[in-house]
């Protein structure tokens, strides 16, 4: 916190000197006046959305960030992102970051910095395959925002559906390989948007960033008002420039994470599909070219051109939109056409399927590509997960239907799994612990999603039963027996059991007191968007298709009508499972939160709307939050991890203590420090209650850390060196005894030939001298000249001396002429036997000598 002075608020509520509204909301204006926009509760962190691009992030910051303890440096997401990895990493803790707020609140901002963080911190080696898995982590961002993200009134870049992103770690903390979750496309978007509001970017995207080429290919023109699907978002672009940009950033995300050219040209001639299916309108006739019984296609065209895109036989696309096959009795099938409004139906249900499995495929991809080659399958240990979840926040249109029940269950199920973590489970520890403390109160939604997930009666149970209940349930009836069930439950209403309120109409709409406020859905098209049906022939049909990506997404269409008995599960309950599925794998991780607030309605920036900020307050539970927390304790931990990680601050605990338990060791390190007015001594677990004496006693240990690392470089660089010592002796020993065996062996040859050779009456001279090692060369030099000395006394000891005088002249001529006369003979060949072998010799030429090295009579 050292950046932040008084002026700038304080950076954690829990430092308030009074937690009341007033005060908070105080505290909250004052900084995000001064642009900071993140404060802490505890280790919670608070962000306004700034609306604005402030100099907060990038390569300078996440430096600042690296390695430190949350309360070292001044609020910041980066910070969170430290700590989850910090805990991910020194503690093999599997960690989850749960970023909740309303809708535009700046979640996925919030998300994208993190995972920002992430990528900046890991894989310092550079090595190539964390580089390709953290590249698909990022890149996967930007595809994913293009077919899942819409323009609404609340954002214009709102996520239509959850991500629940997984990311693996190795042991050295470099990321290894990822997973997403989706949960829920809001895919009635596809078909239908409120005013002010857009389709998926991916249409304008293909509209306006494909060349003309390209669309032509697509049968499309570069005009979002010619199709019915974009037609009501068509004046809402940014602008062209913006679109194409965009459409080359999701392309070239695309083509890094992996996808082929030919899976790129799938998809857009997918989308391309879906534009011409929703601008297909039915006629009833008597008689036609494209009629199926009476009805028929209004624009031939379009069939041809959807038949092309989807690469399906162009009659068996219009058998299917035009009719059904139906199973009669045992086996026999019957072909059962449709109704103009059954054909227009069913032909919306094919765009919302077709743009759904387009998603879920293009998730799958992603997957495929992050987890096939992230694991390596020789690697020990398990992987360490950080998940991130950025899902949509709490929604209230004019007109809310079953998607914005769906998505407000999901935020009452993380608001209870908020209350579980840090509410509830905080206060329940402090009981085990045998701490003393007093109560917080805080309101509990469990009744909430009790009433919407309870077994048989609950809203998604009574849902159920009316979708199985073959069509002659209607949607009046649903909320009829929501009625009957419910009437005496404090979250719900109805016009029907509150009569005198207007806000509702009648036999449609119901009312459910949120923890975030109220919420009238209307019970219009819930059944049917609870059923979410389509019919088996167009499963077929693009089962069928010759385009292998397109295929691949209909795996079920190979199944024959006859063979599909068993009813699919309903949209809701599949939900459900996997909100249930979310909540309990963030349970098992140790949490993180991010709660997000969004300062005005206008999206503009430095405006903070005090009423509104004041409501999303309250339903986040922040003012009670603070008050557990500033009753409670900033940080808690066992009195063993305590130790490890301060036991060198003190000299009693360093390096081992002798004090009995771990406990009795903790009191004497608190006490060394002055601390022990600040803690609570749990059974267990040490309380520490205000951040300022974790600050106090990470300073001193990062004070003592390089004298550490001092004491342990000097033990390491001395056994280094002792072990090169111990290598050298090793190498000398080696040396010495090849070395003494080189002179044996040679002494030994040396002998050898010396007894073959000096026999009389040669002496020796055709003695072949070994080749010396270096180190017997001066002596093998001496050793030659005594032979030498000693084979002529061998020689001359026998002449007579009367013939001594005549030798001595001969040697004084031989001295003499051999300069002058080099062919005079003395060095011929001493062929020995000259008696036997005269006359030859007398005929042969001389012969002449051959240099011969070594030979003692050269
Ligand atoms: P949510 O996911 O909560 O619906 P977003 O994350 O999409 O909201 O944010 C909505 C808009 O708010 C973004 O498009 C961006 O313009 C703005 N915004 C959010 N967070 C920030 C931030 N930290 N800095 C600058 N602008 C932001
Ligand atoms: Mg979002």
């Amino acid at each position: 916190m050292a950046d932040e002075g008084p002026q700038c608020g304080k950076p954690d509520f829990v430092l308030l000197d009074q937690v009341t509204m007033e005060d908070f909301m105080e505290n909250l204006k004052l900084r995000f006046k001064k642009d900071h926009i993140y404060t802490y509760i505890g280790e919670v962190l608070v962000s306004v959305n700034p609306y604005q691009e402030l100099p907060l992030y990038g390569p300078e910051a996440i430096a600042r960030y690296q390695g430190r303890e949350l309360y070292e440096r001044p609020p910041h997401l980066y910070a969170v992102a430290n700590a989850a990895y910090r805990a991910m990493k020194l503690r093999s803790r599997d960690t989850c970051i749960v970023i909740s707020g309303e809708s535009g609140a700046g979640k996925t901002e919030a998300s994208k910095h993190i995972m920002q963080y992430i990528a900046a911190v890991t894989n310092p080696s550079q090595k190539a395959e964390v580089e390709r898995v953290k590249d698909v982590l990022l890149k996967s961002t930007c595809v994913l925002e293009a077919f899942g993200n819409a323009r609404t009134n609340r954002n214009h870049n709102s996520s239509r559906f959850g991500k629940y992103m997984d990311i693996n770690f190795d042991f050295k903390g470099d990321p290894v390989g990822g997973h997403i979750h989706s949960y829920l496309l809001e895919k009635s978007r596809v078909l239908k948007q409120h005013v002010g509001e857009r389709n998926f970017h991916a249409f304008y995207q293909v509209l306006w960033g494909c060349d003309d080429k390209e669309l032509q290919e697509l049968h499309l023109q570069r005009n979002p008002a010619l199709y019915n699907l974009t037609r009501q978002g068509a004046g809402l672009s940014a602008s062209d420039s913006d679109e194409r940009s965009h459409h080359q950033a999701v392309t070239e995300a695309m083509r890094v994470i992996g996808f082929s050219p030919e899976e790129v040209g799938s998809v857009y001639r997918i989308l391309a599909a879906i534009l011409h299916l929703g601008n297909m309108e039915f006629v009833e006739t008597e008689a036609g070219g494209l009629e199926q019984g009476h009805l028929a296609v209004a624009e031939e065209v379009l069939v041809n051109h959807v038949a092309e895109l989807t690469a399906t036989p162009r009659k068996l696309l219009l058998r299917s939109l035009l009719a059904r096959t139906v199973a009669s009795g045992g086996r026999e099938l019957i072909e059962k056409g449709h109704s103009a409004a059954e054909a227009s139906y069913a032909r919306d249900a094919c765009a919302k399927a077709v743009y759904q499995r387009l998603f879920e495929w293009v998730v799958d991809r992603i997957n495929g590509v992050m987890e096939a080659r992230g694991r390596d399958p020789r690697r020990h240990g398990k992987d360490t997960v950080i998940g991130v979840l950025d899902i949509y926040g709490f929604e209230v249109f004019p007109v809310n239907s079953f998607e914005q029940f769906c998505i407000n269950y999901c935020n009452e199920k993380l608001q209870q799994l908020f209350i579980q973590l840090i509410l509830k489970q905080e206060q329940e520890e402090y009981e085990r612990e045998g701490i003393a403390w007093q109560s917080v109160e805080y309101f509990n939604n469990a009744t909430i999603v009790d009433l919407v997930e309870r077994p048989h009666r609950g809203i998604l149970a009574v849902l159920d039963d009316a979708c199985s209940a073959a069509g002659t349930i209607t949607d009046r009836i649903f909320l009829q027996t929501l009625d009957t069930h419910h009437r005496h439950h404090p979250h719900y209403a109805s016009r029907q059991l509150c009569p005198t309120d207007k806000t509702m109409q009648f036999g449609r709409d119901f009312r459910i007191k949120h923890y975030a406020g109220d919420v009238t859905y209307s019970v219009e098209g819930f059944i049917d968007k609870n059923r979410d049906s389509l019919f088996q022939d167009f499963k077929r049909l693009l089962y069928n298709s010759t385009d292998p990506t397109l295929r691949a997404m209909w795996p079920d269409g190979q199944q024959d009508i006859t063979e599909v008995t068993k009813r699919p599960l309903t949209a809701g309950t599949l939900f459900k499972n996997s909100m249930v599925a979310l909540v309990e794998n963030l349970a098992s991780k140790e949490p993180f939160y991010v709660r997000c607030i969004k300062p005005n309605e206008d999206k503009v920036a430095a405006k903070l709307d005090e009423g509104h900020c004041r409501h999303q307050v309250v339903y986040l539970g922040l003012l009670e939050n603070v008050r557990v927390r500033r009753a409670g304790f900033a940080s808690r931990q066992p009195y063993s991890r305590f130790l490890l990680r301060y036991k060198m601050t003190c000299e009693y605990t360093w390096p081992n203590h002798l004090l009995g338990s771990d406990k009795a060791a903790v009191s004497a390190l608190l006490e060394q420090h002055g601390l022990q007015g600040d803690v609570a001594f749990g059974h267990s677990k040490l309380f520490i209650r205000s951040p300022q004496s974790l600050v106090t006693l990470e300073q001193s240990r990062a004070r003592l850390i390089p004298i550490i690392v001092l004491l342990l470089q000097k033990a390491w660089r001395g056994t280094l060196a002792r072990w090169h010592c111990r290598q050298l002796r090793a190498i000398y020993t080696i040396m010495r005894w090849f070395r003494r065996h080189k002179v044996c062996a040679h002494l030994a040859e040396l002998q050898r030939r010396f007894q073959a050779a000096r026999q009389p009456p040669l002496y020796g001279r055709d003695l072949i001298w070994p080749l010396p090692p270096a180190v017997l060369q001066p002596f093998q030099d001496t050793c030659r000249a005594l032979f030498c000395r000693w084979r002529a006394w061998q020689l001359v000891k026998n002449i007579p001396p009367s013939d001594m005088a005549q030798i001595k002249a001969k040697v004084a001529a031989m001295g003499v002429l051999q300069e002058l006369r080099p062919d005079w003979g003395c060095h011929r060949a001493w062929t020995q036997d000259y008696l036997s072998s005269g006359s030859a010799c007398l005929l042969r030429p001389p012969t002449i000598p051959q240099p011969r090295t070594c030979l003692l009579s050269d």
